[in-house]
């Protein structure tokens, strides 16, 4: 296994111009001690659990001590936040240490949050708080093990650091790790600015490293935006799909590479609730669950207007056009799994008259799902742990009925369409009252079981895990009065 010492550095990003970024160090932070870590992240720098024994690797995780061949920078971004665009964003307090290859050739870029300001950071004091620090810990590596394209979390190390929000918290540092943490609002900062050289020499950039199969191609731009706009649809749909709200879709949190960044005031749906706003500041209800797809269009369109320097207006708005067709074609596809259904026939009245009856009778997403995995298709009194959840239970017996009979004419064998439905729908999320109780115990008692017992139970979240049944229960009443925002 490898040290941090020895991995090797690439750092291709900040070969860049520094048009896309600032030179920036760390500030340190006191005494930092680890909190969490990953071992499926670690392993992905070839690194085990051994290396965060050593004091040394706290100090770097903390930002306390730069390693030969990391080149620390903070970059430059600007963003549509809630439909209004900021000239000037950045990481204001997430700083990039460098990329690692590592022995599979893989490149990894390590950046720590809440690492201390940089000159993009505005007002804010360049940190992260504990508290939004484990939702990001856990929610990444979380949506990573449901299938979900991600950045993801490598270690959190706390300081006793007083850090400022409503009330005094402490400071803590996310390690989080991605290919590349390009965001639309990379391309986005240039165009208002009328700089058309640095659009392109960063789409040949992003275009040579993460879309390699396009090099070849006289003209690879629209493509590029046609891919993005492809991946994105994917995205779209595995949230909507697992029940997924991120909060805050800016378009400076939307990934070039189509995976979820930047976890703020994200929530998994617990009863179904199309309407459902995650993010206490959001009061009007722009980031709203049902309204994500149309959202992400929407960033679309601001991505491909920032490439048009690059293209024709028509061709920048050709490139986007497939979306709507690509997201309904994978949702489809998703729900259709996660329904045991093949795409086709009775599926999407069946799949919408589920969700409807979902909404009016407030059920469970993931229990009614997770619960669906074990209907007998031959007996539909039988399916009563399902018919519970349901108020109206007439409603309920009325959809069994057709749902029983697509799946007879399927002709299936049940035991077989359970077990690849157990695939599909996790029997464990990361509701916010879990991440919730594990925070109460980090920050009040810096007691962090809790955090690692949530992590490795949602490293493994389709599989039955007896012992713990009672984190696959709904939530309790108290986590009604749970209010996550944006302050982190
Ligand atoms: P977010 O809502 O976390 O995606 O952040 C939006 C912008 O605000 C980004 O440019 C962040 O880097 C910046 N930001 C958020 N919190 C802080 C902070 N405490 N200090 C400095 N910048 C911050
Ligand atoms: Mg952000």
């Amino acid at each position: 296994m490898a040290t941090l010492e020895s991995l090797s550095f690439d750092n291709g990003f900040a070969r860049l111009p520094e048009t896309y970024y600032a030179r920036v160090c760390p500030t340190p932070v006191p005494d930092p001690y680890l909190v969490c870590y990953s071992p499926e992240a670690l392993a992905l720098l070839d690194l085990d659990a051994s290396e965060l024994k050593r004091p040394e690797t706290i100090e770097t995780l903390a930002g306390n001590r730069l390693l030969p061949g990391m080149d620390a920078i903070a970059a430059l971004y600007a963003g549509h936040q809630f439909g209004h665009y900021v000239p000037q964003l950045g990481d204001g307090r997430a700083i990039l240490l460098g990329e690692v290859k590592n022995s599979a050739g893989e490149g990894w870029e390590v950046q720590i949050k809440g690492a201390g300001r940089t000159p993009y950071s505005r007002g804010g004091d360049g940190r992260a708080v504990l508290r939004s620090s484990i939702r990001e810990f856990l929610c990444s590596e979380a949506m990573h093990a449901l299938g979900i394209p991600t950045t993801r979390a490598l270690a959190i190390v706390g300081s006793d650091h007083p850090v400022y929000r409503e009330d005094e918290e402490t400071a803590a540092l996310v390690t989080r790790l991605a290919p590349s943490f390009v965001r639309f609002g990379s391309f986005e900062v240039f165009y208002y600015r009328n700089q058309v050289d640095p659009i392109r020499h960063l789409a040949d950039y992003v275009i040579a490293r993460y879309y390699p199969e396009l090099k070849t191609l006289a003209d690879p731009y629209p493509e590029f935006l046609r891919q993005v706009s492809l991946r994105t649809a994917e995205l779209m749909a595995q949230w909507q799909a697992v029940g997924f709200s991120h909060g805050v879709m800016n378009t400076d949190n939307m990934s070039i590479l189509g995976l979820t960044l930047d976890y703020g005031p994200f929530g998994f749906l617990d009863a179904f609730d199309p309407g459902y706003i995650c993010n206490h500041s959001d009061t009007g209800g722009r980031y709203a669950f049902d309204q994500q797809p149309d959202v992400a269009a929407w960033n679309l369109t601001k991505l491909a207007q920032a490439l048009v320097p690059l293209m024709s207006v028509e061709t920048a708005s050709q490139a986007i056009s497939e979306y709507p067709q690509a997201f309904g074609r994978a949702y489809l596809e998703r729900m259709a799994a996660k329904f045991g259904v093949t795409v086709g026939g009775d599926t999407v009245a069946l799949v919408t008259a589920a969700l409807r009856l979902l909404a009016q009778n407030r059920v469970d997403y993931t229990i009614f799902l997770r619960k669906l995995c074990a209907f007998d298709s031959q007996a539909n009194a039988s399916n009563t742990p399902l018919r519970d959840l349901f108020l109206d239970r007439a409603a309920f017996d009325a959809w069994a009925v057709r749902y029983g009979a697509a799946l007879r004419q399927q002709g299936q064998p049940d035991a077989e369409r359970a077990a690849a439905m157990r695939t599909r729908n996790p029997k464990y999320i990361l509701r916010n009252y879990l991440a919730e109780t594990a925070i109460r115990r980090a920050a009040d008692d810096r007691d962090y079981s809790e955090v690692e017992r949530l992590h490795r139970l949602l490293a493994r979240p389709f599989d039955e895990q007896p012992a713990f049944e009672a984190y696959a229960a709904e939530p309790p009443d108290w986590a009604k009065r749970i209010e996550v925002s944006c302050s982190s």
